[in-house]
């Protein structure tokens, strides 16, 4: 059982913090990864009430809630423009082709088309291991509170697991909960520098 554990956790914390945009790509994956993550909350569920560890079930069930709202959440407006961004060729709300379309607006379904420069947050802008430089953020104030404060939150709960479960029968199973959650808090640190970076150096290049 705690095998599954061991996969379940992270796969749920990355599900989680893969993005939170609802666009055609993404939808395409996550609606069929949802069956999957569905079936491991629900045997994880009943391992957690079987055995009374209910701070389990609370640490599995927020991150699902959350997969859940996002995996079935309409497109917004910021979603289509990805769309868009990702295919250019085609409307970000219909996927009608746009090819030869000088008129701004998509026939098929009136969607009002992005300028070319249109600036867009990178999906994947919190991950630091394929891109260092953040390109555009639209709340960098926002992220950097966030990245921050989950940080904070991350490093504290290494050393409560340890000390609430110190005489766990399994306890290179709370080791790794405590590794995780320092990878986390290594994570939202990283983050927060670059955030912090990205706003000093809109700063410095703004004219006032
Ligand atoms: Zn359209």
């Amino acid at each position: 059982m705690h095998v599954i554990l061991v996969i379940a956790i992270p796969l749920l914390v990355a599900i989680i913090y893969q993005g939170w945009r609802s666009t055609r790509k993404r939808q395409l994956f996550v609606r069929r990864l949802f069956w999957f993550e569905l079936a491991v909350w629900f045997a994880i569920s009943c391992y957690a009430l079987l055995n009374g560890a209910y701070w389990l079930l609370i640490l599995i069930t927020i991150p699902f809630l959350d997969s859940a709202r996002s995996t079935f959440r309409k497109s917004n407006e910021k979603d289509l423009l990805q769309n868009f961004v990702d295919d250019p060729r085609h409307c970000g709300q219909c996927e009608y082709d746009l090819t030869g379309n000088v008129s701004g607006t998509c026939p098929e379904c009136g969607w009002n088309i992005p300028d070319e420069n249109t600036m867009i947050e990178d999906d994947n802008w919190t991950k630091w291991w394929i891109k260092w430089e953040i390109g555009y953020l639209e709340h960098p104030q926002k992220q950097l509170h966030f990245h921050a404060l989950l940080g904070l939150v991350s490093i504290a709960i290494g050393p409560w697991i340890l000390l609430s479960d110190p005489h766990h029968p399994y306890f290179g199973y709370t080791l790794f909960l405590v590794a995780l959650f320092a990878l986390l808090f290594l994570n939202c640190a990283i983050n927060t520098i670059r955030i912090w970076a990205y706003i000093k150096k809109q700063r410095d290049s703004s004219p006032d």
